[in-house]
């Protein structure tokens, strides 16, 4: 705990019981509340969310590995998210496979639609007449 010099406003040391710059006495540092020895800021426990014991590093290896494969692999996320495992681990592992996935295959589609957008109005550009036929 900081404490500062009732006279001259240093900080003084936490084991001090005079300034060193002034000499006035300072107090002892007051003692904290009964009850409490945890800081304020600690955060507090999360009761309603136990914690979830990790799958081995070869079953998340594994699980990895299966989920790579094409179909196979978004069958498999799809029913461990929604509760075909009774591992919460494979099921929270599950989960965020599948957001990746449905992450990745939304900008594969943007890509391709923006791609095609692109593709056709070059396509069709007056730019592109000219060049194939007026040459
Ligand atoms: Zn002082």
């Amino acid at each position: 705990m900081l404490r500062f010099c009732k006279n001259c406003g240093l900080l003084v040391p936490h084991d001090a019981h005079t300034c060193p710059q002034c000499g006035a006495p300072v107090p002892p540092p007051a003692a904290p509340a009964p009850g409490r020895t945890a800081p304020l800021y600690d955060a507090p426990d999360r009761e309603d969310e136990p914690a979830i014991e990790a799958m081995s590093q070869t079953a998340t290896t594994i699980t990895m590995i299966l989920f790579a494969i094409p179909i196979v692999g978004l069958v498999l996320s799809l029913v461990w998210s929604l509760g075909g495992t009774h591992d919460p681990a494979r099921k929270r592992l599950a989960r965020a496979y599948l957001i990746r996935t449905l992450v990745v295959a939304a900008a594969a589609v943007l890509f391709v639609l923006v791609a095609a957008l692109v593709f056709s109005a070059v396509l069709h550009s007056q730019l592109a007449y000219s060049y194939y036929y007026y040459r």
